[in-house]
Formats: structure tokens, C-alpha cells, sequence
């Protein structure tokens, strides 16, 4: 691969001609057409938030670095941004008056400011490394180059790397900020459809998890049907179960509950009334694991890590029934009282007890004191079992 270091291209060279995409909000073409801003496997621009594309044109102003600049050149001559594509959008947008930044305490667009420093920005050179290479040698590097300012996603590089036709057409849905079901989509995905974390969910979903095999497999397909129906299936599977929507179903690994649960029957309204008293029951650490437990019938506490007694509480109760275990002659632990072997008068040590809900936190036991008998740990993991 060939890289070339140019020292002496202003942000006027690289801004004549600027093209923006209002509607997609794309930085498009620079250099009177020579130079792609957005090539396809680039991501979307994500500095147009008031802060990050000021703080461009405010380092420019101060003379500041704004760190290096990559250009593939392609077999035809072209160039495409391969890294600087939001540092370059920003002043593109900038000296076309897209947006304004705080002079002297004021909103100023570019044709607003002192001729001095219109003159300033437009004459700062930028340092730009030039690559011509094969498409796997560049790609290769793309993947390890260290990316000054907010560094891509993990998804962000796989687009990057397995960029074709498949991604192009995936991300018109998945990374579409128009797309009008972002909003029902977003009850159950986190994260921000311009850092592609909805378009990671889809292939996370279809590809149970393996996402660069599958990206590798369908690089060169034309149409995302399996993905979308897959995406779908998921999404209207937990739409139609769930009565409300809480925050935490955000965070869910819908696509793994789906594999699991999807065959079977549920009535929808005693599952969203379970739910919603899970919700309110303070004994309910994990929230998260709501879903699952009653996707799965209620039956795997674990995934709702019940509230434990406390430390103080156990040595309450532990006080209270050795001493009166002592004045009758049986064992402290009143399972083992009950028995015929050699225990049945056995005194444990706290160490040796764990506590447990006289009445079962699923039928309704609380956990305080009242509810909290110490048993043997034998005992209490044969009860736990239960
Ligand atoms: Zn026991």
C-alpha cells in the first residue's frame, strides 16, 4: 500500500464545492466533485449536535490540530474520505453557513464573521495522508487506525469491513433516523440508530449472536429480506405479549427469548398483570430478569435475585432459636430437630446455617424478620430445591 502525507491542502481546497445532504445528513462530495465525503461504508455524520462541529471551527480558529486526515485514492482517481469524514462535514457545513458558533458572545454564521477570519479558516492547511492500496489492504488498516475524536463502533468498522451492497441496503433500514418505526423499535432497543446499535441488534438477532460470519456470508446480496423478517418476528412477538413497556426492556436479549419462548402459548393479560406486580414488589432486585421468569412460568427465581435477609437479621434469629433449642435439648436447626439421626439434637454454629423464608418468597413471603428461620445448610438447600 502507498500512503502519500499532503501538508499544504487548505479547508478551502477540500471545501470547494461542498455538497451537503440536509435530508440525510450526509456530508456528500468536496474538491469540486474529486473528493466522496460520505463513501458507503463510512457511518452516518454524528457532529451536528451544536458541540462537537463548533468545536471543530473553534480549534481551526485557535490554530489547534484537529488531528490527521485519511483519503483513499480510488483506481479512477477519486478520493474517498476514509477517516475525517465528520471533521470535514463540519467545516463544509460551516463555510457554506450551516450552522454558527459564539463570536464575542454572539451567534455567528461564516459569512457573518470578521474577513480576517473567514480568511483564517479557509487558507488552515490540514494534514492529509493519501492511501492507494488494494480494497482487503486499505480495509485492513481502516480497521486499525486509531480514530481521533469519538472512535467507531464495533458495528461502525464491521460496516466498514464488510461494506457492499448487504450493508448499504441494511442500514437504509436499520440506521435510517427517518425511518418511521425507529419509535416502536426504540421501546426495546437501546442505544442511537446513527451509531448503528439497532442495525448490531437486527444482525445479533438473525445470526443468533455471530454477527461478522453472517455480515460475511450475505456481503453481497441484494435485498435484507431475512433480516428484516427475522427483526420483525422478534419485535411484534414481544409487542404482542407485553401489555406495557418499562425501561428495562431496553436491555433484553429479545432475539435469545424469542428462540425459546416463541412456540408457546401465553395469555397475554395474565402475563402483563404478573409483570406488573413483579414490578411493584420491592423484594424484586433484578427487574431485568422479570421477562424471563415469566416467559418461563414463574419457576427460575434466580433470575430476579430475590432480596436476601441481612447480616444483623440472621444473628437475631439465630440468637433466638439456639437458645431455645438449648432449653429443650434439640438441635437448632428445626428440620433436623425433627429428624431421627444423629443431628436431631445437634447445635450448629451461625457459619454453619443459612437463612430462609419460613413462607416462600413465590407464595408470598416477605423478606423480614418475622418471615426468617436459620436451618442447617443441608436443609436449607434441600427446601431451596424445592
Ligand atoms: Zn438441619
Amino acid at each position: 500500500m502507498k500512503t502519500v502525507l499532503h501538508t499544504d491542502w487548505t479547508v478551502k481546497d477540500i471545501c470547494e464545492g461542498f455538497v451537503y445532504n440536509e435530508l440525510e445528513g450526509k456530508g456528500l462530495f468536496g474538491m469540486n466533485g474529486k473528493l466522496t465525503i460520505q463513501p458507503e461504508y463510512q457511518r452516518n455524520y454524528i457532529y451536528a449536535d451544536g458541540k462537537k462541529d463548533v468545536a471543530v471551527i473553534d480549534s481551526v480558529l485557535k490554530g489547534y490540530p484537529i488531528g490527521l486526515i485519511y483519503f483513499v485514492k480510488t483506481e479512477s482517481g477519486q478520493y474517498e474520505v476514509l477517516d475525517g469524514q465528520q471533521r470535514i462535514t463540519s467545516l463544509g457545513r460551516f463555510v457554506t453557513s450551516r450552522f454558527a458558533i459564539k463570536q464575542d458572545g454572539m451567534e455567528q454564521y461564516f459569512r457573518g464573521i470578521a474577513q480576517d477570519k473567514q480568511e483564517k479558516i479557509l487558507n488552515t492547511p490540514l494534514l492529509i495522508y493519501v492511501c492507494e492500496g488494494t480494497e482487503s489492504e486499505i480495509k485492513e488498516w481502516f480497521k486499525t487506525i486509531n480514530i481521533a475524536g469519538i472512535p467507531l463502533n464495533h458495528q461502525e468498522i464491521l460496516n466498514a469491513i464488510y461494506s457492499g451492497p448487504f450493508v448499504t441496503a441494511a442500514k437504509e433500514v436499520f440506521s435510517n433516523s427517518q425511518n418511521a418505526n425507529i419509535n416502536k423499535w426504540s421501546s426495546y432497543i437501546a442505544g442511537a440508530v446513527n451509531r448503528q446499535d439497532y442495525l448490531q441488534c437486527a444482525l445479533n438477532w438473525v445470526s443468533k449472536g455471530k454477527i461478522e460470519d453472517y455480515m460475511s456470508q450475505h456481503r453481497h446480496d441484494t435485498d435484507i429480506n431475512e433480516l428484516k423478517v427475522y427483526f420483525n418476528s422478534v419485535i411484534d412477538w414481544v409487542d404482542g405479549l407485553f401489555a406495557d413497556t418499562y425501561s428495562e426492556m431496553k436491555n433484553i436479549e429479545w432475539g435469545r427469548l424469542y428462540e425459546s419462548y416463541h412456540k408457546q402459548p401465553y395469555n397475554t393479560k395474565e402475563i402483563s398483570k404478573k409483570v406488573a406486580e413483579l414490578y411493584a414488589d420491592e423484594c424484586v432486585r433484578n427487574k431485568k430478569g422479570i421477562f424471563e421468569y415469566v416467559l418461563g412460568a414463574c419457576k427460575d427465581s434466580k433470575l430476579l435475585e430475590i432480596r436476601v435477609f441481612e447480616d444483623r437479621d440472621k444473628k437475631v434469629v439465630y440468637a433466638r432459636q439456639t437458645k431455645e433449642a438449648q432449653e429443650k435439648g434439640i438441635s437448632n436447626c428445626p428440620l433436623c430437630a425433627l429428624g431421627h439421626d444423629n443431628n436431631k439434637k445437634r447445635i450448629w454454629q451461625l457459619k454453619e446455617m443459612d437463612a430462609d423464608h419460613v413462607t416462600a418468597w413465590s407464595k408470598g413471603g416477605a423478606t423480614d424478620i418475622s418471615n426468617c428461620q436459620m436451618l442447617c445448610q443441608t436443609h436449607n438447600r434441600a427446601k431451596g430445591n424445592k
